[in-house]
C-alpha cells in the first residue's frame, strides 16, 4: 500500500514576491509534490492555508500517513482547532516533516514544548550539510555531505529539546553551525525537522534535499499500532480472572 503524503504549504510568498514565484511557479508545495509523485510507493496530495480548514479537513488528516509542513509569515493564521487535529494525528502515529521556517509553526512549537528560536541571516551563505548518522534511513543514498551554494543561515543555539537523533548538521559561510536534521517521537508519531528551504533559493529543486525528504517520508510512515491502549486502574489479581 502507498504511503499517503499531504504536503501542507502556507503558499503566500509565491503570490506576492516575483522572485519566489520565478523559482516556484506553482508554489513550493507543488515542487515537493511533483518530486514525491515520481516515487511509486508514495501517494501525494497538497493542502494550503487559504483553503477551507487550511485544506486539512478531518478526512484529509485522518487519511494522511505523513504530513510535510512549510510556513513562515502566517503561522498565526493557522487555526488552533486545525493544529489540535494535526497534533492528535501525530500522537496517533502520523509522521510529520517540518521544513525550514516551519520551526516557528504552532504545530512544531506545540510538539516540542520550547520556543524553537534560532539565529538567522539572509546573505547568500553557502551551506554544507554534514551527515552525523551514517546508515540512518533518512540519509540513504546521501554522501557524507552535500552543499547548497546559497541559502539563508540558521545558527545555534536552536531552542529545541535534545533530539532523539541528530542526522545532519550544517555549517555556513559565516562560521555558524546548526542541527539541520533532527528526529523526535511524540506518542506513536515520528517527527523530522529539516532545515533547508528558504523561499528565495531553489533548495527544493536540489536532488540531495529532495532525496532526504523522500527518505524521511518512508522513515516517518506509521508502524502498526495496537487497536487501543488500556489505561487507568488495573485491580490486582486480574491475571487469574482471565
Ligand atoms: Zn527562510
Amino acid at each position: 500500500m502507498s504511503i499517503r503524503v499531504t504536503v501542507w504549504h502556507e503558499y503566500r510568498h509565491e503570490k506576492t514576491n516575483p522572485k519566489v514565484a520565478e523559482i516556484y511557479p506553482k508554489g513550493m508545495h507543488e515542487a515537493l509534490a511533483t518530486y514525491l509523485r515520481t516515487c511509486r510507493d508514495i501517494a501525494v496530495r497538497t493542502a494550503t492555508l487559504d483553503e477551507a480548514e487550511h485544506g486539512l479537513g478531518e478526512s484529509v488528516v485522518n487519511e494522511t500517513d505523513v504530513m510535510l509542513w512549510w510556513g513562515h509569515i502566517a503561522h498565526g493564521e493557522v487555526k488552533d482547532e486545525i493544529v489540535q487535529r494535526v497534533h492528535d494525528r501525530v500522537l496517533g502515529g502520523m509522521g510529520l516533516i517540518v521544513l525550514h521556517s516551519g520551526h516557528f509553526s504552532k504545530i512544531f512549537k506545540r510538539l516540542m514544548g520550547t520556543t524553537c528560536n534560532l539565529k538567522w541571516r539572509e546573505a547568500n551563505d553557502r551551506e554544507i550539510l554534514w551527515v552525523t548518522r551514517p546508515g540512518h534511513p533518512i540519509v540513504r543514498d546521501i554522501d557524507d555531505h552535500f552543499i547548497l551554494p546559497q541559502e539563508e543561515m540558521y545558527g545555534e543555539y536552536f531552542d529545541i529539546p535534545d533530539p532523539m537523533e541528530t542526522v545532519l548538521i550544517s555549517s555556513f559561510t559565516g562560521g555558524e553551525v546548526f542541527r539541520s536534521g533532527v528526529t523526535y517521537e511524540r506518542g506513536a508519531g515520528r517527527i523530522f525537522y529539516f532545515r533547508p528551504g528558504h523561499e528565495t533559493y531553489p533548495s527544493y529543486h536540489d536532488k540531495n534535499v529532495l532525496k532526504v525528504i523522500e527518505n524521511a517520508v518512508r522513515w516517518a510512515a506509521p508502524t502498526p499500532q495496537p487497536a487501543a491502549h488500556t489505561f487507568g486502574n488495573r485491580p490486582t489479581g486480574w491475571v487469574d480472572k482471565k
